[in-house]
């Protein structure tokens, strides 16, 4: 087999056997090598001590990552590689971290510690293949299976059932049944997981390409972190809207929604507010008057609690809270949406409302759509024609309004503000003497 292994990494794999020890790429470059895709990072495991790793590459720049745990991170050429000693890990108390690890003479006992058979999969220099446990035919069938006991696998480390599901996310492949029964009993493993951890998988699974199965089979596993989730998932809607249920109407936009962060969160907890606003009618239909604000602030909350960063939740916030209002598709209402939102967070609305829209009674969406087509494109015209919005591109400035004898300090913002102000509502021009003329 021939691998593109990149110069960094081949030499320090020679270094390592000139030295007289064994070395091997390991893990997800491996992994990623035979799917054919170039991996991001480069791991190389290693018969060799750390510090018998250090003599060898002496000269190259070196982070010593975690020598307790024998890892060394080598720099040079344009990639990065952490170099481990082969180990075995001794007993897990926590649910998450071994309580020591132990380093091993065999490549076998390093392979049977990682968590998923095409993550236990090693090469050498020569391109050959170590894999004592299928990871090649399970990459061939699209599989996550666990190394060993799954049930075991994940009650030594609970971050494990979110990688699972945040592969299959990424890569479109389907968790092995027993891999995945395992994941529903032993959901609660996720207890033991740093709330950092869980959003670190959570957004790589978000922007995957298969999220929308993920969310489909592993309700269990989104509530275990996010509890607030639970009346979403049984929640019907009775509404000439809605064809699905709450969560196949929110996996629906999710999916609709391109693969940004931000979108998928929003699309996620747009409507989380929903069964909390619930209100049935004497016809049976279902209305849910004041559900985005009461989701906001549900989703400011989960937010919070799995640390994302403000400005991440900020945005989604904003987004879950608006993601319902009428936009008329006129120039007055876009420019004061352009001016509200700013214009990221308005085409981000727009794009949230044609995500939601796609996930309704379909023939009741088509001419959403095509409103929401018109108003972005229209929107776009108007901020390409240089259209006023924001105090940035109103025809006079703060000096000008100093000049005309306002006096200086917060005056000048508060005239600003009320020429913007008549300006959006189409009672005065953006023109410069006009505006003077106004003050
Ligand atoms: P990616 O880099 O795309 O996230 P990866 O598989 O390389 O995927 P890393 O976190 O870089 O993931 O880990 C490198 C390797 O270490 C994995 O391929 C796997 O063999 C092993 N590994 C990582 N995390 C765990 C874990 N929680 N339990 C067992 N083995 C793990
Ligand atoms: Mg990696």
């Amino acid at each position: 087999m021939t691998l593109e292994i990149p110069r960094g990494a081949r030499h320090i794999l020679e270094t390592l056997l000139r030295g007289g020890f064994e070395a091997y790429l390991v893990g997800g470059c491996v992994r990623d090598l035979l799917r054919g895709v170039p991996p991001h990072d480069w791991d190389i495991c290693t018969s060799a001590r750390p510090e018998e790793t250090e003599d060898c590459v002496a000269g190259r720049r070196m982070i010593e990552t975690g020598l307790r745990h024998g890892t060394v991170t080598v720099l040079g050429e344009g990639t990065v590689c952490e170099v481990t000693t082969y180990r075995a890990e001794g007993p897990y108390s926590d649910g998450r971290r071994p309580d020591y690890v132990r380093f091993v003479s065999s490549l076998e006992r390093d392979l049977a510690r990682r968590d998923f058979t095409m993550n236990a999969m090693a090469v050498d220099l020569e391109g050959n293949l170590r894999d004592p446990f299928g990871g090649m035919a399970d990459i061939r069938g699209g599989l996550i299976r666990c190394v060993g006991e799954p049930g075991r696998r994940f009650r030594e480390d609970g971050l494990r059932l979110m990688r699972a599901l945040r592969f299959s996310a990424e890569l479109g492949y389907e968790i092995e049944e027993q891999t995945a029964a395992a994941i529903h009993e032993n959901r609660a493993m996720l207890e033991c997981v740093a709330a950092e951890r869980i959003n670190g998988e959570l957004n790589r699974l978000l922007v995957g390409q298969n999220v929308g199965e993920v969310l489909r089979r592993y309700p269990d596993v989104f509530c275990q972190f996010w509890p607030q989730l639970e009346p979403l998932v049984s929640l019907e809607q009775n509404s000439p809207w809605h064809c699905w249920g709450g969560w196949e109407h929110t996996i629906r936009g999710v999916e609709a929604a391109s693969d940004h962060v931000v979108l998928r969160l929003a699309m996620l907890l747009h409507d989380i507010g929903k069964p909390g606003s619930r209100f049935t009618d004497e016809n049976g239909m279902d209305h849910f008057y004041g559900h985005a604000a009461a989701g906001a602030q549900l989703a400011g909350q989960m937010l919070r609690m799995l640390k994302f960063d403000s400005k991440t939740r900020e945005r989604v916030v904003a987004l879950v809270e608006r993601h319902d209002v009428q936009i008329p598709c006129q120039d007055r209402a876009i420019l004061r949406w352009l001016n509200r939102l700013g214009e990221e967070a308005f085409f981000q609305l727009l794009e949230v409302k044609r995500a939601d829209s796609m996930g309704q009674a379909p023939e009741l969406a088509g001419e959403r759509l095509a409103k929401l087509e018109k108003m972005r494109t229209r929107a776009e015209e108007l901020i390409a024609q240089g259209r006023c919005f924001s105090l940035k591109n109103l025809a006079v400035n703060g000096r000008d309004v100093i000049a005309a004898g306002v006096a200086p300090g917060p005056a000048v913002g508060r005239a600003l503000n009320g020429l913007l102000e008549q300006v959006l509502s189409g009672q005065a021009p953006n023109e410069r003497e006009a505006l003077l003329k106004l003050l």
